[in-house]
C-alpha cells in the first residue's frame, strides 16, 4: 500500500471498473437493450427450454443494474434486477455457471429468483469476439437438478447461436453489399470509438470519388446501373489493393470510399492521394469507360473529439469536391472554402426567416437617368438583406444561390409586392415613376407569373408603364420557348421587358429578333472599360448600333465617371445607371435626390 492509502486491492478494484465500462459500451454499442421481440432468437429460446425439458430459457443481457431479457419462454418479466440474478454471475465471471439447487445455495438462497419459486440454474455466457460478456443464454428448472458435461455443452453451442445472431445483426446495415466494405455506419461508429480511444489526436480523411454525380449519370444512362454498381466493385477492390489488407477502407456511396490515415505532413499525404488516383486510373475498366471517368481525392484533417463523424464524413466531401476542380485531382482541404461553403449552406437555410421578418430586407432604388434632357423617369430596384448575425450580405452573393432553390418564387413575390407598393406611394403624391425590377429566370417557370404581376398592377390602380422587368440573358435562354409565353402575355399587356447584363451571357445575337424585350442594359463590364480601352469602345459601340437598328432602347449599367456618360451620350445610348449620378439609395433619400434633380 503507497502513502496515499492506495493498494493493489483498490488497483484490482479500478481495473474491473474500468472492464465494466467497456463491457457496458460494447453491449450499447449493439443497440439491443430494449428492443421488440425478435423470431431469430426466439427460436433459440423455444429450442433450449425443449431441448433441456425445463420451463423457462432466457437470452439475458446485463445491463449496469438490471438483467435484460432478449428472448424468454415461461418468464413474464422483461427484465429482473441484477442483484443476486444468477445472469449476473455469469457476465462477471464470463463463465458457465451452473446452480444445482437454488435454496442450497448460500448466494442465491435468498434470492428474487429463488423466492418466486426457481430451484435449478444454468447460463453460458453470451461472448463477443473482442471477449466482452454480454449477458447468458439460460435455462431453470422449478426443480433443483443436475446437468451433464454433454448437455452444457450444448447450452454453449446455444450461446454461440445467438451471439453468432447478434453479430449478424449488427454487421447487417454496415457492410456495403455492393464492395463488402465496412459502410457509412461502421464509419461513424469506429470514429466514435476512435473520439473515446485517442481523444484529441490528429488523423488525416482521405475521401476519394472516382466519379462525381454528373459523370455517375451519364454512365447510367449510357450502360445502366449494373455499370455503376461494378465500378463501385471494382475500385474498391483497386482501391483496398492498393492500401494493403491492414488498412480499413469504407465505402460511403456510390464510387465513393473514405479512409483515415495518421500522420501529419500534408505534402506527403498529398502524394499518397495521388498514388491512390494513379493506381484507379489504371484500372482495366475506368481506362475503358465509355466515358471521362476522373477520380478525385480529398484529404482532410480530423482531429478527434473536436468534430462528430458526420461533419468529419462532410469536410472530408467537401475536400473531395474542391479536389476535383483542380488540375491534378487531389487536394487538401481548405478552410477558406469550406467557410464560405457553410456560409452558403447558413444564407439558403436563413432566408426563408429573413422573407418572414420585418426588417432583413428591403428595397433600394438606383436612379436611370436619361442623356440627352438629364430626366430622371425611375429607378432600378434592388435587394437588400440585413442579416441579424452576419449583417449587410450582397445580392451578388445570395441572388444565386435562392435563385436554385423553391425561395425563388416568394422572393420575387416579396420584390414585386414591396416596389409596387412603393411606386403606388409614389404615384399617390403625384411622381410619376416607373421602377424596374429583376425577375430570375425561374420565376418565369411560374405558370401564372404573368397573369400575377399583371394583376397585381391593376390591383394598385397603376399604370403598366410604371414597372418594368429586367432579366438576364441567361435567365431568357436557360428557360427556353414555354418561359417566353409568359414574356409574350406580359409584352401584348403593355409592359416593357429589359434584357439585363446584355453581352455576358455568351448567347446567339440571333435571338434578338425574336425576344419581347423592348430595352437593353449593357453590362457594366463592358462600360467600365470605356475610359481606357479601345476594344471596350469598339464593343460597345457596335451593340448600341446593333440594338439600335434592331428599335432597342439602350441602358448603360455602371457609369461611373463623367468621361463615360459623355462618350456613351455621344454614342446616341438613351439612359444611363451608375454612381456617376448616384448609388441605389433608400427610397427616401431617392425622392430627396430627385427633387434636388429637379
Ligand atoms: P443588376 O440587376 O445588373 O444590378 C446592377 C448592379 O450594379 C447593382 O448591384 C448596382 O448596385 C450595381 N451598380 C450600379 N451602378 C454601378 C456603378 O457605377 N459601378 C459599380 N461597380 N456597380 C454599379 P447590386 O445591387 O449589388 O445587385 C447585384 C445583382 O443582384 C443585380 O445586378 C441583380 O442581378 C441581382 N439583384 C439585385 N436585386 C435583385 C432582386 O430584387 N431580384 C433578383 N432576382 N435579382 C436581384
Ligand atoms: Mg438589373
Ligand atoms: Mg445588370
Amino acid at each position: 500500500m503507497d502513502e496515499h492509502g492506495y493498494g493493489p486491492e483498490q488497483a484490482h478494484q479500478e481495473r474491473e471498473q474500468g472492464r465494466e465500462q467497456a463491457r457496458l459500451y460494447a453491449l450499447r454499442q449493439l443497440n439491443l437493450l430494449d428492443t421488440p421481440p425478435s423470431e431469430s432468437f426466439d427460436r433459440i429460446t423455444r429450442m433450449a427450454s425443449k431441448f433441456f425439458g425445463m420451463p423457462i430459457a432466457a437470452v439475458s443481457l446485463t445491463d449496469a443494474d438490471r438483467q435484460w431479457f432478449k428472448s424468454r419462454v415461461g418468464v413474464e418479466h422483461w427484465q429482473i434486477p441484477r442483484f443476486q440474478a444468477c445472469c449476473g454471475e455469469v457476465a462477471d465471471s464470463s463463465d458457465v455457471v451452473i446452480v444445482p439447487d437454488l435454496l442450497e445455495s448460500p448466494t442465491y438462497r435468498d434470492s428474487l429468483l429463488a423466492r418466486s419459486g426457481i430451484r435449478f440454474y444454468a447460463g453460458a455466457p453470451l461472448q463477443t469476439q473482442e471477449g466482452y460478456t454480454l449477458g447468458a443464454m439460460c435455462v431453470l428448472d422449478t426443480q433443483p437438478r443436475d446437468i451433464s458435461e454433454e448437455e452444457v455443452a450444448i447450452l454453449q453451442d446455444m450461446a454461440a447461436m445467438v451471439m453468432a445472431q447478434i453479430e449478424m445483426q449488427h454487421a447487417f446495415g454496415r457492410i456495403d453489399p455492393l464492395t463488402g466494405l465496412p459502410n457509412r455506419s461502421q464509419f461513424v461508429e469506429d470514429l466514435d470509438d476512435l473520439l473515446r480511444d485517442a481523444p484529441g489526436q490528429q488523423r488525416y480523411a482521405l475521401f476519394t470519388e472516382v466519379l462525381d454525380i454528373a459523370q455517375a449519370s451519364m454512365l447510367n444512362r449510357v450502360m445502366g446501373p449494373a455499370y455503376l454498381d461494378e465500378l463501385t466493385h471494382v475500385a474498391g477492390r483497386g482501391l483496398q489493393e492498393t492500401l494493403g489488407i491492414a488498412q480499413r477502407l469504407y465505402s460511403v456511396g456510390p464510387c465513393q470510399y473514405v479512409h483515415l490515415v495518421e500522420g501529419n505532413d500534408e505534402s506527403e499525404l498529398l502524394d499518397e492521394a495521388l498514388r491512390l488516383r494513379q493506381a484507379l486510373m489504371s484500372l482495366d475498366l475506368i481506362r475503358e469507360a465509355p466515358v471521362l471517368v476522373r477520380p478525385a481525392i480529398g484529404v482532410a484533417p480530423l482531429s478527434l473529439g473536436a468534430e462528430g463523424a458526420a461533419d468529419s464524413l462532410r469536410t472530408a466531401h467537401s475536400a473531395c469536391q474542391d479536389a476535383r476542380q483542380t488540375e491534378s485531382g487531389a487536394g487538401v482541404y481548405s478552410h477558406a472554402l469550406d467557410a464560405r461553403y457553410r456560409r452558403h449552406f447558413r444564407l439558403l437555410s436563413d432566408f426563408r426567416e429573413a422573407l418572414e421578418s420585418r426588417d432583413q430586407l428591403r428595397l433600394v432604388y438606383q436612379p436611370r437617368v436619361e442623356l440627352g434632357s438629364r430626366a430622371c423617369r425611375g429607378a432600378e430596384a434592388l435587394l437588400r438583406w440585413r442579416h441579424p448575425e452576419l449583417g449587410e450580405v450582397s445580392p451578388v452573393e445570395f441572388i444565386p444561390l435562392i435563385e436554385n432553390t423553391p425561395l425563388a418564387t416568394p422572393l420575387t413575390a416579396w420584390v414585386l409586392r414591396t416596389a409596387i407598393d412603393q411606386v403606388k406611394a409614389w404615384h399617390d403624391q403625384g411622381l410619376a415613376l416607373c421602377v424596374s425590377l429583376n425577375v430570375s429566370a425561374c420565376n418565369l417557370d411560374e405558370a401564372d407569373f404573368a397573369q400575377r404581376l399583371l394583376a397585381r398592377i391593376a390591383e394598385a390602380g397603376l399604370p403598366l408603364a410604371a414597372i418594368e422587368i429586367e432579366l438576364t440573358e441567361t435567365a431568357l435562354f436557360s428557360q427556353g420557348r414555354a418561359a417566353w409565353q409568359q414574356l409574350d402575355t406580359l409584352e401584348a399587356a403593355g409592359m416593357r421587358i429589359a434584357i439585363d447584363d446584355f453581352g455576358t451571357g455568351y448567347s446567339s445575337l440571333a435571338y434578338l429578333q425574336d425576344i419581347p424585350a423592348k430595352i437593353v442594359k449593357i453590362d457594366r463590364t463592358f462600360i467600365r472599360g470605356l475610359d481606357v480601352e479601345s476594344r471596350s469602345r469598339t464593343l460597345v459601340k457596335s451593340m448600341l448600333r446593333m440594338a439600335h437598328d434592331l428599335g432597342y432602347h439602350v441602358v448603360a449599367e455602371g457609369v461611373e465617371t463623367k468621361r463615360t456618360c459623355e462618350y456613351l451620350e455621344a454614342l446616341g445610348c438613351n439612359e444611363v445607371q451608375g454612381y456617376w449620378f448616384a448609388r441605389p439609395m433608400e427610397a427616401a433619400a431617392f425622392q430627396k435626390w430627385l427633387g434636388e434633380l429637379r
